[in-house]
């Protein structure tokens, strides 16, 4: 009930110019409520007129964003916290294939597996979806590798990911501004993980070989500064990967205000491809691989149609795709894997200079 009492005495404030290019042209995008936990009030949304980031304006405050965020938000919710903090198949043969797949693929150790593993791990380590389940779940972006192996996860949610980071070879540290799903996290997957936020935490220079944020950025009042941290926490070599809602995905142009996309008022800048390769490319990134994921088309249109029906909430998530969902998800799909950039993700990865 934290958000019904707290959230009639939310402030905000002008935003000045655009968080991502700095311009001060912009015009209206939406109005709209909280479809999603019910924050009261309505959120407006314009489109910077320069880089056409989308970014909430007037803003919640820094002080008072905490109260946007249900205490059952899902970072608190710790994945099957009862099981061990070792690989699930560690006793097991497929954990001597995962390590011999990640050996031919990501050039990691294979020392003491036998050639068995070795021969079909070598033919597995071809294919995407082989190299993701020997990763217990991890994508091509964050392997580790046999060099540099220190990473830090911003906004670790209930610390699933950063687990599997720890598995697969990464010396993984999480960092969360919220110090209950700081502590959920860090006793999920076995990694110490922060409390704070990337410009306020004391992290030394230099200390990180891969930084991985997914679904933080959009929420990041401070956007720029902490991507300037980001780079200074960098090893020379060092990448950062970033995963956030596209605010020009096809599920956007249909569902308008209703994407999940906007998630209002918790999302505060959403920029476009383009917009974010600028930023990064300004605060010293010199070589990016970029692409949208279709991945989530279905499962959001799904969601947006509830809004657009009237219905809010939470508890659409085990309601099944209809035929009309699926069959956009294909198409989204195709249009992605014909190059065009409108998946409902944005997935960057940008490298600092060696
Ligand atoms: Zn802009």
């Amino acid at each position: 009930m934290k958000i019904q009492e707290a959230a009639s005495r939310l402030r905000f404030e002008e935003v000045e110019c655009c968080p991502v290019c700095e311009s001060s042209q912009r015009s209206p995008k939406f109005v709209s409520p909280d479809y999603l936990h019910g924050v009261p009030g309505e959120f407006q949304y314009v489109t910077c007129g320069a880089c056409s980031t989308v970014y909430q304006n007037p803003r919640v405050v820094l002080a008072d964003l905490g109260l946007c965020y249900p205490s059952d938000y899902f970072t608190h919710v710790a994945p099957d916290a009862s099981t061990s903090l070792d690989p699930p198949d560690v006793n097991n043969w497929t954990y001597d294939l995962r390590r011999a797949v990640r050996h031919f693929a990501d050039g990691t150790s294979a020392a003491g597996v036998s050639w068995v593993p070795r021969l079909f791990g070598r033919l597995l380590a071809h294919f995407p979806p082989a190299r993701k389940w020997a990763r217990y779940g991890v994508r091509d972006p964050l392997a580790a590798s046999g060099e540099g192996n220190r990473c830090l996860e911003v906004g670790p949610g209930a610390g699933k990911t950063l687990r599997s980071l720890r598995w697969i070879g990464w010396q993984a540290v999480g960092l969360d501004l919220d110090p209950h799903a700081a502590s959920t996290a860090e006793r999920a997957s076995g990694c110490t993980v922060k409390v704070g936020t990337l410009t306020s935490t004391d992290l030394p220079d230099e200390s990180f070989d891969l930084i991985f944020m997914s679904h933080v950025l959009e929420h990041l009042p401070d956007l720029r500064p902490a991507l300037q941290r980001c780079i200074r926490l960098l090893a020379p070599g060092g990448r950062l990967v970033v995963v956030y809602p596209n605010p020009e995905s096809l599920g956007v142009q249909w569902q308008e205000k209703f994407a999940v996309n906007w998630d209002p008022p918790r999302h505060l800048v959403v920029p476009p491809l383009k917009a974010i390769v600028a930023l990064l490319n300004a605060t010293g990134f010199d070589r990016f691989e970029t692409r949208t994921s279709a991945g989530s088309a279905a499962g959001y249109r799904k969601i947006a149609r509830q809004y657009r029906a009237g219905r809010t909430g939470k508890g659409f998530e085990n309601t099944k795709p209809s035929l009309g969902d699926r069959i956009f998800g294909v198409y989204e799909s195709v249009l992605v894997m014909l190059g065009s950039r409108v998946g409902e993700e944005i997935r960057v990865t940008a490298w600092k200079a060696k």
